[in-house]
């Protein structure tokens, strides 16, 4: 009865486990902010503290890099049957400065497969998104490999409506090549678990503005 109570409270206390979002989670402490009345980047208030806490410091930009290809289709997986590597849930929000959320933000994702190599003739592991009433977004991808010259890495484009767009990459924490990478930074690192036979890694955005 003892235990029963107790997993009772932690679960009302929020204490989520470490699976990748359904969408459906609700913090039973903090009302969820309303969704944005209109339609746009329109910034809502977002809970401080939450899981990958808001730095308030802008994501720095990165190099785009030979391989981007406008044009990749809208999709929140890019794993093909029988893809090979790692299965990575990369998920997070995108922010303001003051740590208010955005939605309709675009994310364009496009990354090596597992042996290091880029699709430049299709669109294989590459698609863009839009976060959600909240600025959340989810993608199902895989862990990149690395290539000559690079440590793992996935690159992004992030546009916000009538913003300016932020181009960077994320990081993958302990990877054995990202101190050699002099591109790698550190504040570009995801936060990485084990999740099931995966992983899930989560990142959230910090737009240059209020
Ligand atoms: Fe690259």
């Amino acid at each position: 009865m003892l235990a029963f109570l107790l997993t009772l409270v932690l679960g009302l206390a929020g204490c989520a486990p470490a699976s990748p979002p359904a969408g459906s989670q609700a913090r039973s402490s903090t009302p969820a902010p309303a969704a944005a009345s209109t339609p746009g980047a329109s910034p809502s208030t977002q809970a401080p503290g939450a899981a990958g806490s808001c730095s308030g410091r802008p994501t720095p930009a990165e190099t785009e890099g030979p391989y981007f290809k406008a044009g990749s289709p809208e999709r929140t997986s890019l794993v093909d049957p029988g893809m090979p590597g790692t299965r990575v849930v990369v998920s997070g929000r995108v922010l303001t400065l003051d740590c208010r959320s955005v939605a309709g933000v675009i994310l364009d994702f496009w990354q090596a497969d597992a042996s290091g190599a880029y699709d430049n003739a299709g669109y294989r592991l590459r698609g863009h998104l839009t976060t959600d009433g909240d600025g959340r977004y989810w993608l199902q991808t895989i862990v990149p490999g690395d290539y000559p010259g690079r440590t793992q890495h996935i690159h992004v484009k992030v546009e916000a409506p009538g913003r300016p767009v932020l181009t960077t990459q994320l990081y993958f924490p302990g990877s054995a090549r990202n101190q050699q990478d002099p591109l790698f930074h550190p504040e570009l690192l995801m936060e990485v678990v084990d999740a099931g036979d995966g992983k899930a890694a989560i990142f959230d955005f910090v737009l240059n503005f209020r």
